[in-house]
């Protein structure tokens, strides 16, 4: 029986982790508060693009209009954010991933990213809220610049670029999936369950 069953599975956390969820499935929240749980850095590509904009840097100049208009980055600027990050050294032990990947290319990135350094992604978890909750929960933390119009494009972009990954984690035996449309208390509880499983 693999040891990481039984009595040792609660010291036996997944530690290579992607959270998947449409905008509004409370993702970020969730990231921040397993990371701390489980000692590994969340690491949100939202985030860090943000913060290059606030920074003014030459990555943040080319993002900021894309990510106003509620797009998707390219792929190829994303792998050079990402491969950076997960060089980084409290990234060796784990990770969270939130916001990344997005799009099939990424995940194959990913994977390549990975495999470069002799270590595969353990889980994948998606965060599932039914669509008419999240437009709901977008319009009531809705950024200051965020239009209606724009919201409608992130949820849209979701659909179309993202929620295929779904099926290509599934296909890979990776994917694990929480009913999100519950208390945030109750989806950390879930997902550490799943997690530490
Ligand atoms: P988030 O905070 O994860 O919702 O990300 C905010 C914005 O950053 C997104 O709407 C995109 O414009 C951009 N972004 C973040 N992560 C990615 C990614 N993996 N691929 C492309 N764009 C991204």
């Amino acid at each position: 029986m693999a040891a990481s069953r039984g009595g040792a599975a609660s010291v036996q956390a997944m530690k290579r982790i992607v959270l998947l969820g449409p905008p509004g499935s409370g993702k970020g929240t969730q990231a921040a508060r397993l990371a701390a749980d489980l000692g590994v850095p969340a690491i949100s590509t939202g985030e860090m693009l943000r913060s290059a904009v606030a920074a003014g840097t030459p990555l943040g100049r080319t993002v900021a209009g894309i990510m106003n208009a509620g797009r998707l980055v390219d792929d190829a600027t994303m792998a050079d954010v990402v491969t950076a990050r997960l060089a980084e050294n409290d990234a060796q032990g784990g990770f969270l991933l939130d916001g990344y990947p997005r799009t099939l290319p990424q995940a194959e990135t990913l994977g390549e990213i990975l495999a470069e350094q002799g270590v595969e992604l353990e889980g994948v978890v998606l965060i599932d809220v039914p669509p008419e909750v999240l437009v709901e929960r977008a319009l009531l933390r809705q950024r200051a610049d965020d239009t209606a119009e724009v919201i409608r494009e992130r949820l849209a972009v979701y659909a179309r670029e993202t929620a295929p990954l779904i099926g290509y984690y599934r296909d890979r035996g990776l994917l694990e999936e929480i009913d999100g449309h519950r208390t945030m208390d109750e989806v950390t509880a879930a997902l550490l369950a799943v997690l530490r499983s």
